[in-house]
């Protein structure tokens, strides 16, 4: 904050007399339109000014997360039913792909926009493991195998999406 030597008029009410100045742009401010921030008193244009650059997501960055969760959701998908097919018998398979899956969904989001975070880029995630979900679902209805009871079976279908799910939102949360 700092206070100006002369008498001078908030920038957003002429009216009203100030002594206060916006610390980033030195506009002067009155006590009505002043916002206190961490760093300092700021106008309203400057407080609102930009989160951390980290949550700081460009369209094209949600662009390219997007494309990059539903292309490599529907891939994981596919890998995920043939290993789920193949090894399925083995105590843990099914929740260590899940998790797998959902690591490398949440990883590769994160990636493609450069370590971004935030809770659009973990909706984006989540919705590449639901691709991966329902890809593996399909694949694994198109095999008659004795190994898909559990993705049939609801219960364990929602245990395995919400295992998939926190390991993919743990990258970009
Ligand atoms: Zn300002
Ligand atoms: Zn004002």
């Amino acid at each position: 904050m700092e206070y100006q030597e002369t008498v001078n008029y908030c920038a957003t009410h002429p009216n009203v007399e100030t002594r206060l100045a916006c610390g980033r742009c030195e506009r002067f401010i009155c006590p009505r339109c002043m916002i206190q921030t961490p760093v300092g008193s700021r106008c309203n244009d400057c407080a609102r000014v930009r989160k951390p650059p980290v949550f700081d997501v460009s369209s094209m960055q949600y662009l390219l997360a997007s494309a990059s969760a539903v292309g490599l959701g529907g891939i994981l998908g596919v890998v995920g039913a043939i290993l789920r097919l193949e090894f399925g018998h083995f105590p843990f398979v099914t929740g260590i792909l899940a998790a797998g899956i959902g690591y490398l969904l949440g990883e590769a989001v994160s990636r493609v926009t450069n370590r971004k975070r935030g809770l659009g880029l973990s909706l984006i995630a989540g919705a590449g493991v639901a691709v991966a979900f329902a890809v593996a679902m399909a694949v694994v209805q198109l095999r008659p195998i004795t190994y898909r009871y559990d993705f049939l079976d609801i219960g364990f279908a929602l245990l395995f999406l919400g295992l998939a799910v926190y390991f993919a939102v743990s990258r970009v949360r």
